[in-house]
């Protein structure tokens, strides 16, 4: 009997991001741990994005190993000098919104991403904030999963926007008590969730504001999705994943990303510590400086690529530092100051005693150090979560979106710090840093240790985030209709 042919086609997975860079962060980490897997995989991010992961990163070298890997671009609308920090990020979506779709639909249509024998695109994954991608995949009759690179129990909060309203608790005055009113239409946070702990855009006192209008059917949009991949863990979200279960009931738990990728290939001749997907020019010579600081004694500041200071919060937060006497490393991008921009020069003159600042900093090997003992953050998702693996305690300073819950989780339910949100007084950063750095040190490293353990557990063998990306690769690869 002649013997049957039959031929394999690979799974061919598009990636499609926020042009954010922890969404950018993250999702090169699950392209990685996918290409791996044997996974053929098209990262597709805008032009804008694309320029800086060339001009700043080792991506393309990096993942010339995977021969099923492409770096894409297109367009998101906007002219190269447009703003995309600060307040402006949202210009972006609405411009992709109206320009992306019909380039998404052409580039999955024309028959380029198929080159060099990797074959049609089988699996779309992109952001739920993106649902033109689902329409375009609906259309196209493409598998599509959704992924959130912000935190579940900010989802969580989003899903419940509905309830919320119905309960008359949105819209709230922003004056007088209400922002310490509990807020009680959300499982599970009955007991700590207070107004000032919702996204920045429910403090409105109008419930037809734009950005309320566009969290308020996440529950619906993500619903239409195969599944839902989050970049967190069983352990540190627990209650809060079958709240976003009740409407998406297949979730993939499979974070924290970097550490998961670090121990897939650790062992491996793809590991290597000097993997970048910055999207700014890191300075490296801090690693030195916190080389020459005693264990745990250095406080690491940075609000992220997004958020911005004015000069006056920028003034609160540096007398703080000084007057803390602690050691700090200082994150200060070149638009991180609303207005006229620059750094004052008594700032950087006075600065040089007690501490180092530097434009962007490799942070994951900066939490890594044995020198860095705090962080003062802004509470963006993929910075809270790499402070969590590494065990290192937070001071939380939020500005946007999620941030203001994921500090409300760190403080009172996870125990890891401290929370500063709406306030930024050089005697309260002062105050706060000596507690987390000093005077509760020892109480803020055992909880820091503690999760920091179970977030390693969770990525082990049989862990909850190893067996889920087992379960979504497994899924991923069904979407051929090929047995492997
Ligand atoms: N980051 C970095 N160097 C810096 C500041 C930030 O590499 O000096 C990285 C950080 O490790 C994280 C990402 O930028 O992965 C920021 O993402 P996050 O979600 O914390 O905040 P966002 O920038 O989206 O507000």
């Amino acid at each position: 009997m002649p013997m049957q042919k039959t031929t394999l086609t690979y799974p061919h997975v598009l990636i499609f991001p926020l042009p954010l860079q922890g969404a950018i962060n993250s999702m090169l980490k699950l392209a990685e741990l996918l290409s791996v897997s044997d996974i053929n995989v098209t990262f597709l991010v805008t032009d804008h994005i694309h320029a800086r992961l060339l001009n700043h990163t080792n991506v393309v070298s990096r993942f010339k190993k995977y021969s099923g890997f492409v770096l894409h671009s297109i367009s998101d609308g906007l002219p190269e000098e447009h703003p995309r920090s600060g307040a402006r990020y949202m210009e972006m979506f609405d411009s992709m919104k109206f320009n992306s779709k019909s380039l998404l639909k052409e580039l999955l249509s024309c028959g380029r991403l198929e080159r060099g024998g990797r074959g049609p695109v089988t699996c779309i994954i992109a952001d739920g904030l993106m649902s033109f991608v689902c329409d375009v995949a609906n259309e196209l009759g493409i598998s599509i999963f959704y992924t959130r690179t912000l935190s579940p129990c900010s989802l969580s909060v989003f899903f419940s926007l509905p309830k919320l309203i119905q309960a008359g608790e949105l819209p709230f005055s922003t004056t007088g008590d209400d922002l310490d009113k509990p807020i009680k239409s959300v499982p599970g946070m009955e007991n700590f969730l207070r107004g000032r702990d919702l996204p920045d855009f429910c403090r409105s006192d109008t419930i037809s504001n734009p950005r309320i209008q566009l969290f308020k059917n996440e529950n619906q949009e993500n619903a239409r999705a195969q599944g839902l991949i989050l970049n967190s863990f069983d352990d540190l979200e627990g209650p809060v994943l079958d709240n976003i279960r009740a409407s998406c009931p297949n979730i993939y738990t499979i974070g924290p990303l970097h550490t998961h990728l670090k121990m897939k290939l650790d062992g491996t001749s793809s590991y290597t510590t000097t993997s970048s997907n910055s999207l700014r020019k890191e300075d490296k010579s801090c690693m030195s400086w916190l080389d020459s600081q005693p264990y745990k004694s250095v406080i690491y500041v940075s609000f992220g690529s997004i958020a911005t200071v004015t000069r006056d919060q920028l003034m609160e937060f540096w007398y703080g530092l000084v007057n803390s006497r602690c050691k700090f490393l200082w994150v200060i991008r070149p638009d991180s100051i609303s207005g006229d921009g620059e750094i004052p020069a008594e700032v950087l003159e006075g600065t040089k005693e007690r501490g180092y600042i530097v434009g962007w900093a490799p942070q994951e090997e900066v939490l890594a150090h044995q020198s860095v003992g705090g962080f003062l953050t802004h509470s963006g998702w993929n910075s809270t979560l790499e402070s969590v693996v590494e065990g290192v305690p937070m001071i939380c300073w939020p500005y946007f979106m999620d941030q203001q819950v994921n500090s409300r989780f760190v403080s009172e339910v996870w125990k890891l710090g401290l929370d500063m949100k709406d306030t930024c007084d050089r005697v309260i950063v002062e105050k706060m840093i000596k507690e987390v750095m000093i005077e509760r040190k020892t109480e803020f490293i055992k909880s820091a240790d503690r999760m920091a353990m179970l977030a390693k557990q969770s990525l082990s063998e049989g862990g909850s985030s190893c067996s889920n990306l087992e379960r979504l690769v497994k899924d991923i690869k069904s979407t051929t209709g090929v047995v492997h």
